[in-house]
């Protein structure tokens, strides 16, 4: 396979590794690069392409708000916008919800970690807990909130506000907040960039049981898990229910849409925070149309389908022993790669290559985990083709490409 980047990439600010494919047309779970080749695509915009690329509802619903009102800049009230605000309102389990819309998965952050900064201070606790291994974006304090450390080094100090404790070790959190001082945690349900790690629902109880206990603010950051892990939060599946609840990627399908949800009783007032194109009416329109498709055909069910469908056949598409754990839900996996025979780490990135170059996207969450977060629409074959990509990739390794 050749590849020749684009000649104006030079002046792209060289912030990702790339992978060696430019994508110039999307159909579904199918795109196409510059030169033709079409591939299968089970990354979706790291989650982002709920419905796949260039869903015809979807298209639509952004051509006529497009054409339709430009931006209000959050001065002057929308239709889109109020609309979103109320179907999400009416979605979620958070009692009497109001949203802040954003524009990304960062931003809803910052909103949430102003949120629980503003409520713990007002009874004298600035701590927030956080997990290690966790992601909450580049922003500086959505970057203070993610635990790898790797990430944060070139900026440090940042704001000192986080504590951070192990995943899944309910000890390492009563100790957390034994200091009287926390006012609130952030956590991914499922931990995305982390590995693509589902929390377990009693620790998820026990977060709930902590903060009540303490006055503290649960909120969840479900940026890549919301309305893909078979409910509209992940949280869901542990019976638990959030004070705010942040989404973003799968929101808007492939448009820039980020929301802070949170109950009126923990809101922000006017003047608290802001933004100028926030929940515009081109993004809301995308996100109105993603959750009618979701709700209309079904997709939050479908997603549990595709998963164990994917699931099951990557287990019987892999060479025994390749594979050392299996992790995820609904449209989210990671296929946590085993060490070679030899005990040479498990290279996931070299693996993800293979796979494109087999006419398949994925990609990796962290060194040995592959990744794939397929669009929810994506059909029975999809999966299968998915899975035995995966398998051949794996039968593949160790021998030079
Ligand atoms: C992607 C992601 C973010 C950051 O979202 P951006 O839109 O890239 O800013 C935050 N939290 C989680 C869990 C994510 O997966």
């Amino acid at each position: 396979m050749t590849f020749a980047p684009l000649p104006g990439e030079a002046a792209v600010m060289p912030t990702y590794a790339r992978y060696p494919v430019t994508l110039v047309r999307g159909e579904g779970t199918a795109v196409w690069d510059d030169e033709g080749r079409s591939y299968l695509d089970m990354t979706g915009g790291i989650g982002a392409l709920s419905l796949g690329h260039c869903h015809p509802d979807w298209v639509a619903a952004v051509a006529g708000a497009a054409g339709t009102v430009g931006l209000a800049s959050n001065l002057y009230a929308t239709r889109p916008q109020a609309e979103l605000a109320a179907r999400l309102a009416s979605l979620l389990p958070i009692h009497d919800a109001r949203v802040f819309f954003c524009n990304s998965g960062a931003e809803a952050n910052e909103a949430a970690i102003k949120l629980i900064r503003k409520h713990g201070l007002a009874h004298g606790k600035g701590a927030i807990v956080a997990l290690d291994g966790s992601f909450h974006g580049r922003t500086v304090a959505a970057l203070a909130a993610t635990g790898q450390p790797a990430k944060r080094a070139p900026f440090e100090p940042l704001v000192d506000w986080f504590r951070f404790v192990p995943p899944d070790d309910p000890d390492a959190l009563r100790a957390a907040f034994a200091a009287g001082d926390v006012g609130g945690v952030l956590l991914e349900p499922v931990m995305g960039e982390g590995g693509v790690r589902p929390l377990r629902d009693d620790y998820l109880r026990l977060a709930r049981e902590l903060c009540d206990e303490h006055g503290a603010l649960f909120v969840v950051d479900e940026v890549q898990s919301g309305l893909r892990c078979g409910d509209w939060l992940a949280i869901t599946h542990a019976g638990v229910v959030p004070d705010a609840a942040c989404l973003a990627k799968a929101l808007g399908g492939g448009l820039p849409i980020g929301a802070l949800v949170a109950g009126a009783d923990v809101s922000f007032t006017p003047g608290e925070h802001a933004t100028t194109y926030g929940g515009g009416p081109v993004p809301s329109s995308a996100a109105l149309a993603v959750l009618d498709v979701i709700e209309r055909d079904g997709l939050l069910a479908r997603s549990l389908e595709i998963g164990a469908r994917l699931t099951a056949a990557v287990v019987a598409a892999a060479p025994a022993g390749a594979i050392a754990e299996i992790r995820g839900r609904g449209c989210l996996w990671g296929f946590e790669l085993a060490p070679a025979a030899d005990g040479a780490p498990a290279d996931a990135n070299a693996v993800v290559l293979r796979m494109l170059e087999d006419g398949v996207l994925a990609s990796i969450a962290g060194p040995a985990v592959v990744r794939m977060s397929p669009p929810l629409t994506s059909s029975d074959a999809d999966v299968d083709r998915a899975a035995d990509a995966l398998g051949a990739a794996l039968a593949t390794a160790g021998v030079p490409a």
